[in-house]
């Protein structure tokens, strides 16, 4: 069965990408884009899940503050979220939709991220989403990971399973993750068991390097990795007529900071470790009474990510002793490592070629970063499934993450009718 689709169609999937570009919004803050994304579902005929009822709450990283969060949801109903699906969600996003054909088969999943990027969208007329007028509303929120495309990727495959429903078999659930960005989301949707039964998992990433019109049919080279705050409390004293009463964490996460950074690089493999931020002090004459430190480790193996983070933690409490302050950590993100499964491969690579717009079959894509897909990958593949993590190509304006990037939306199109083509191929296995 090909899972074809018309111009009218595509470009509908070109209109929609515009408009979750325009409502970018950042990891646990994707209230107007799951509201969208739900209430697109919905018109298609789903039964459709939102925040609280797809998260294991307590597997929830790295989430913004209350105040934030209410920021939010005002500003999502300002740009015209459904109040309905907003209640609903209950302070959480992200969505899971399913299709059971009622017909015996294998149950097949797949994972659209919906976040966008903490970075401002240039406002330039070099740049097509400023020039067309579908750059982001939001300030310091902008899609410049292309989760805008592959939100929209996802809603093209539920249309074309609907469908296509009679002809099919078995269920096929469809994912659409918050808070990728900083891999805080996808724990909460793999420990919440929404994946347990899954026998087929596909996720895939847009550009990465690969032009238009190939696939890469896996992406390896996961790196695990662990993101963590350090809160540093000491106290405050007069920096002249009594500093000896002040308790200084400055200096504890200043020391800590030199001795992360000398953590020993391991045999077995590649390691990793940053601290990104260090924030510390009220004034120039008072002992410094607090410090932040934001920190991630890295590592190509859970072992290897394990022996720099149980390093780190002997560290920073080192440095607590040391200064005689008190300390505390916070996870905000972590994923684990993930392999696909050659069966997925294959067939991904066996399959392309024959989607319109697909032209080329391209090497294995090496991640060189972390993607908290792959706590999927690993759920289901521990209970026997098996996944697969490709790219799709797809020319790109600039770097990802950067504040020119943009995509061609050709990949809209074929993005859609690959997974849409993989499901139906896994619907007869
Ligand atoms: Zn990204
Ligand atoms: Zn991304």
């Amino acid at each position: 069965m090909k899972m074809g689709m018309d111009d009218a169609m595509e470009q509908r999937l070109v209109a929609l990408r515009r408009e979750f570009h325009a409502h970018a919004e950042t990891g646990w803050t994707e209230f107007w884009t799951t509201a969208k994304i739900a209430s697109s579902l919905e018109s298609l005929g789903y039964p459709v899940s939102v925040g609280k009822e797809i998260l294991d709450l307590a597997s929830v990283m790295g989430r913004p503050s209350e105040e934030t969060i209410a920021h939010s949801i005002e500003r999502a109903l300002q740009q015209g979220a459904d109040p309905v699906w907003v209640r609903r969600m209950d302070g959480y996003t992200g969505a899971v939709a399913v299709l059971d054909t009622g017909r015996k088969g294998p149950v097949v999943a797949f994972r659209f991220d919906i976040d966008a990027v903490d970075v401002s969208e240039a406002s330039d007329e070099k740049h097509r989403p400023f020039r067309e007028g579908f750059a982001s509303l939001n300030e310091n929120a902008m899609h410049s990971c292309g989760h805008d495309v592959h939100a929209v990727i996802g809603l093209g495959v539920a249309e074309l399973l609907m469908k296509r429903k009679d002809e099919l078999k078995g269920v096929f659930k469809l994912v659409f993750q918050p808070a990728e960005e900083g891999v805080r989301g996808g724990k909460a949707i793999a420990m919440k068991g929404i994946l347990n039964d899954v026998d087929y998992f596909l996720g895939a990433h847009i550009g990465m390097g690969i032009p238009t019109g190939s696939v890469a049919p896996e992406c390896g080279d996961f790196l695990c990795t662990t993101k963590f705050d350090a809160v540093y409390k000491g106290k405050a004293a007069h920096a002249g007529g009594a500093p000896n009463e002040g308790r200084n964490a400055l200096l504890a996460a200043a020391s800590a900071t030199l001795a992360l950074a000398g953590i020993a690089p391991h045999k077995d493999g590649a390691t990793r470790l940053n601290v990104g931020v260090l924030q510390a002090g009220t004034g120039r004459n008072v002992i410094p009474s607090k410090a932040v430190m934001k920190v991630e480790t890295r590592g190509l193996t859970m072992a290897l990510n394990d022996y720099v983070y149980a390093r780190a933690m002997e560290i920073v409490a080192g440095a607590a002793s040391m200064y005689g302050v008190e300390f505390s950590v916070a996870k905000m993100g972590e994923a684990v490592d993930a392999l696909s499964d050659k069966e997925l491969v294959d067939l991904v690579t066996e399959r392309a070629l024959a989607v319109p717009g697909v032209e080329k079959i391209a090497q294995v894509v090496s991640l060189g970063g972390s993607e908290d897909v792959s706590w999927m990958m690993r759920v289901v593949q521990q209970r026997g499934g098996k996944a697969v993590y490709f790219v799709l190509g797809s020319d790109i304006a600039a770097g990802h993450h950067n504040e020119y990037f943009d995509v061609d939306e050709r990949v809209l199109g074929y993005g859609a009718a690959l997974f849409a083509d993989l499901a139906s191929a896994l619907s007869e296995r």
